[in-house]
């Protein structure tokens, strides 16, 4: 998922960015975060591409800002 596409963060209203770094072997490590680091999401083992890292990632964003908006309005 593009990072214009990700939900922008429940608490500020910034776009997230993909904070990705792959390592000597080709694997890529680290997360979705808001650039003001109010919430973040993390890989929990290191990815094989950047796409797949991507992939995983995206849902995982998603349901935290749905769940935190969802803390929010209740
Ligand atoms: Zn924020």
């Amino acid at each position: 998922m593009k990072q214009s596409d990700l939900p922008k963060c429940p608490e500020c209203g910034n776009m997230p960015e993909y904070s990705l770094k792959p390592n000597h072997l080709g694997w890529v490590w680290g997360g979705i975060r808001c650039p003001y680091e109010h919430y973040s999401v993390k890989l929990n083992g290191p990815a094989s591409s950047r796409a797949k890292a991507e992939e995983t990632l995206a849902p995982q964003w998603i349901e935290l800002v749905e769940k935190v908006s969802r803390g929010k309005t209740a």
